[in-house]
């Protein structure tokens, strides 16, 4: 094991009287080494005094990159301790400057992991939106649709106007004719205006169809509007999504899942 030199003292005592452990003194890490297969397989150390190379067997390095906060730029801006890290009120995200709030391992010298980090990270976001809401500062900012989107989401494919071209679809006329017609899988979403779910599914499944939108057909159908294409598709809920492909019906996904699910059935069928 090659152990960084960036520990505390107690930790560095410990180290040292761990029988497991070599410490390379004056030694830095100039390469990772593999095998044949690509696996790693150890590393090329080298003697800062005397330049000299070897090479140490190893299946994994863990690197240390020390505890020096990144704050120069907040120096003479925000409080600071002697150490650089970002004086925060206890318990809060509270900086020594009104509506600007600390987060992660800047202000943390004590645990600096992850999950405090992100822990204290949401505590300074719900305090920055708070600071802008009792100061009046909020703007909600909204995405702006596409007309793309709006279009193809929005629009009922009637007869005229279907173009078998366009990987979006909506309604009834247009599942009829993909379902005789594509070659591609069909991907048929069905929803219902009251239904929640489906407004957490679609922007899902918009994004796995526009990855593979030359291999596939999208279409939404509401089920309110188009009961009678539902029923012969033996819809009893919303969200539901149907895969076809040659006229056969392939799979019925029931709810929501996670982009991956629909995204492998469409890759191993397209
Ligand atoms: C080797 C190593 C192993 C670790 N292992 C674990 C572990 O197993 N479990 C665990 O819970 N924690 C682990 N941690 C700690 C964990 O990674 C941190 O606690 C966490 O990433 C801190 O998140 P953060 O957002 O506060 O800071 P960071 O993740 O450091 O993010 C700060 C970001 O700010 C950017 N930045 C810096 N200066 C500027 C600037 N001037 N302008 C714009 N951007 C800037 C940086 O590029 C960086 O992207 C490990 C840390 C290290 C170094």
């Amino acid at each position: 094991m090659y152990v960084s030199p960036f520990v505390g003292y107690g930790e560095c005592f410990r180290v040292i009287n761990n029988p497991n452990i070599t410490v390379h003194y004056n030694t830095e890490t100039v390469d990772v080494l593999s095998n044949t297969k690509g696996q790693m397989s150890g590393i090329l150390l080298r003697r800062v005094d005397t330049g000299e190379e070897t090479e140490l067997e190893a299946k994994g390095l863990f690197y240390g990159i020390g505890h020096s906060p990144n704050s120069q730029l907040l120096e003479g801006q925000v409080e600071l301790d002697s150490s650089g890290y970002v004086l925060v009120r206890e318990g809060t995200s509270n900086t020594s400057v009104e509506g600007v709030f600390a987060a992660g391992d800047v202000q943390d010298h004590e645990w600096r992991q992850a999950v405090t980090a992100a822990g204290s990270g949401c505590m300074a976001a719900l305090s920055a939106e708070r600071y802008l809401t009792s100061n009046n500062l909020l703007v909600e900012f909204h995405q702006p649709q596409t007309e793309e989107t709006k279009k193809e989401f929005t629009q009922r494919d009637v007869q005229e106007k279907f173009d078998i071209t366009l990987t979006k679809h909506r309604g009834q006329y247009a599942l009829r004719k993909l379902y005789h017609e594509s070659p591609r899988v069909i991907c048929v979403l069905y929803t219902s205006p009251t239904c929640g779910p489906c407004r957490t599914l679609k922007p899902i499944l918009n994004k796995v169809v526009d990855e593979y939108h030359n291999d596939v057909h999208f279409v939404e159908i509401d089920i309110e509007e188009d009961q009678e294409i539902a029923e012969a598709a033996g819809i009893m809920g919303t969200p539901c999504v149907q895969f076809f492909k040659n006229k056969e019906m392939l799979r019925t996904v029931s709810g929501v899942k996670m982009k991956k699910e629909y995204r492998e059935f469409i890759e191993a069928n397209k």
